[in-house]
């Protein structure tokens, strides 16, 4: 038995599925998912010495690659002044500052721990200063696993959603309306019907949790119309595309403003810290000014700002986003040129640092499209490039992230396993 299989063995029996997270478990692609020892730049190494390109990056918060030195050296000179306070510091004014100057419709920020954390926050506090207790999201947008979230379309538009998820009542999940990502038409009805009842729409303006998919720019604008129109808070979750996408985020780069935005992922620098904010008006229905309760014991944890703070520094570094798309087009770009060298039905996408692999034609608008690519090639190619070194997200339905570690060499070193891979799944 190899030291992964051991390893995966032994975390079984003591933590559910042997993971934290459940993708880690590499159930939609089989086999034992690499326990990881440690990571430098683009690369990271399992517990049997393997190197692997990374591109998941933890999912997004690596954007200037791991153990990046002025990220240790940050990280490293605040550590011995203490590990949490539980009372207020310089660097959570800071790093609200930095976000708010980099993203003007963050007013006002309030740090959290986790994405989840700011999604529930914002929702709560959209709920408490409309007075409205119904929510809308989009089919295949991800925003972190509390109850409102986990949520499905009824069978209709005027139906209760379902959970998606054991342990979430029903009567929770009646509060919230999913609807098609991208379909504006359907966005239009839902406010015709009830848009007087909605507190809140929360979207991904770049969908990264069902693979990558892109939001229209018409959609988002219908969007926000709707909302100002009929009262509801337009929160952006840009957990995952804030400063990952553009430097400004996603709301930079459609030049569409939302109430509220929700951070996370890169803000920490790999360290647990999310935020909310945005409208001073909304934020100021928070605790303690207002009535909206939310609080955190290790809330702008000073190791964490400091780690995000730097990074943020970081990717201010003039040309650094024109750099990092390039990377990522020249990834896949590559990978598109070697799929169609071997006549295997594929497309992909990249903006910014996030890119989608499709084993489809084309480059998939919703949730629906994404379901129709060829999943079981995937899994072949996931595995194919795994076994040459190379960690794609162990899912057909994940987003990838490509670093500023990312250079030449390694993008190559990628594109030349994947010539093979494709080779493979045409054979
Ligand atoms: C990752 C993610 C979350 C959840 O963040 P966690 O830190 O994992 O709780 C929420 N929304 C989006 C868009 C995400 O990508």
């Amino acid at each position: 038995m190899s030291t992964n299989q051991a390893l995966f063995e032994r975390a079984r029996r003591v933590i559910p599925g042997g993971v934290n997270s459940p993708v880690r478990a590499f159930r939609s692609v089989g086999g034992t998912p690499p326990f990881i020892a440690r990571a430098q730049g683009p690369y990271f190494w399992d517990a049997e010495g393997v190197r692997y390109i990374d591109y998941i990056g933890s999912w997004g918060p690596m954007i200037v690659g791991h153990v990046h030195p002025e990220v240790l050296e940050a990280v490293q000179r605040v550590l011995v002044n203490g590990f949490s306070f539980g009372a207020p510091t310089e660097a959570e004014i800071e790093i609200a500052e930095e976000i708010a100057k980099l993203m003007p419709t963050m007013q006002q920020v309030r740090f959290v721990s986790s994405g989840t954390e700011a999604t529930m926050s914002a929702l709560r506090l959209a709920r408490g200063f409309t007075n409205r207790s119904r929510i809308v999201k989009f089919e295949g947008c991800y925003h972190g696993h509390a109850d409102s979230l986990l949520v499905k379309a009824g069978s209709g538009l005027l139906t209760f959603g379902n959970p998606t998820s054991a342990g979430v009542p029903a009567d929770i999940a009646k509060h919230t309306t999913v609807l098609e990502y991208n379909n504006a038409a359907a966005l239009e009805e839902a406010f015709g019907a009830f848009g007087d009842e909605i507190a809140a729409v929360i979207v991904e303006p770049v969908a990264g949790n069902m693979n990558l998919v892109r939001g229209n720019p018409e959609f988002l604008k219908t969007l926000r119309a709707l909302c100002t129109k009929h009262g509801a808070v337009l929160i952006f979750d840009e957990v995952m595309c804030g400063f990952r996408v553009a430097l400004g985020g996603a709301q930079a780069l459609y030049g569409i403003e939302p109430d509220l935005t929700c951070l996370g992922k890169v803000i920490g620098g790999g360290m647990p810290a999310a935020a909310f904010g945005g409208r001073r008006d909304i934020m100021a229905h928070l605790a303690p000014e207002g009535g909206v309760y939310q609080a955190g014991t290790l809330s702008g944890n000073p190791i964490a700002v400091a780690a995000g703070l730097k990074t943020l520094e970081l990717i201010q570094a003039p040309g650094f986003y024109e750099r990092l798309s390039a990377q990522t087009a020249r990834l896949t770009n590559g990978l598109a040129a070697c799929a169609r060298d071997a006549r295997v039905p594929f497309s992909a996408d990249a903006i910014g640092g996030m890119f989608g692999l499709y084993f489809n034609e084309t480059v998939p608008a919703s949730f629906a499209d994404v379901s129709r690519s060829d999943i079981p090639r995937f899994n072949t190619f996931f595995h194919k490039m795994l076994d040459a070194g190379v960690y794609f997200a162990p899912s057909a339905y994940e987003a990838g992230f490509v670093s500023s570690a990312h250079d030449d060499a390694v993008i190559d070193a990628t594109l030349a396993a994947a010539r093979d891979a494709f080779a493979a799944l045409a054979a």
